[in-house]
């Protein structure tokens, strides 16, 4: 089978650059290795300022508008700065993820959900292998979290941990 792209990983970086690329006319598969909706550990925080990018709908997914912020320091002192406009919005991320992967559905994104990149080889197109099989496309997008095996696979090496 062949793709002009394939994307890996089906978290918001996945699901909206096989959203935008689907949107431009690219014949697009998406790959994600767990069923979906899936559980991520995150605050789902959304700021403000990206909210306009987002496909139409997204507001049925808000939980809570954050209208303040609080600073503190070692629970001593704190104050509170509020806003008249909304500075973020919380959502839950398996609704939030799913919700931008079925976007991109609809605009003809292919998913092959449960489904792991293995690898890939670059021979002038490239091909790559999965746990459902094997594909050819122009452009391999890797948006596979932090453990990202694309770029593994490519050659990146994380130099830096931090424990928080
Ligand atoms: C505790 C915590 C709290 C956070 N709170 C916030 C917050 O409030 N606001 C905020 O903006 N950010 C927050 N973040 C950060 C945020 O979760 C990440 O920045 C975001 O999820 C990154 O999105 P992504 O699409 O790049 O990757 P991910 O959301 O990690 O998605 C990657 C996807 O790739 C899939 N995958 C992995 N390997 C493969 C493979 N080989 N083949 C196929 N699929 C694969 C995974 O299953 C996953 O679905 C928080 C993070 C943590 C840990």
């Amino acid at each position: 089978m062949s793709f002009d792209a394939v994307v890996v990983g089906a978290g918001p970086g996945g699901a909206f650059s096989a959203y935008w690329l689907a949107k431009n006319g690219l014949k697009v598969l998406l790959l994600e290795k767990k069923r979906l909706p899936r559980f991520k550990l995150c605050g789902g925080c959304l700021s403000a300022r990206v909210v306009s990018l987002l496909p139409e709908g997204w507001q049925g997914l808000v939980k809570a508008v954050i209208r303040e912020g609080t600073f503190g320091y070692r629970g001593e002192e704190s104050f509170s700065l509020p806003s008249e406009k909304p500075l973020a919005y919380i959502v839950d991320r398996a609704e939030f993820d799913y919700f931008l992967v079925q976007k991109a559905q609809q605009v003809g994104v292919e998913l092959w959900q449960e489904c792991e990149l293995l690898g890939f080889e670059e021979r002038g197109r490239i091909k790559v292998y999965t746990s459902k099989g094997e594909v050819e496309a122009d452009f391999l997008i890797g948006a596979d979290g932090f453990y990202s095996k694309t770029a593994d696979l490519l050659g990146y090496k994380k130099k830096k941990f931090f424990r928080s």
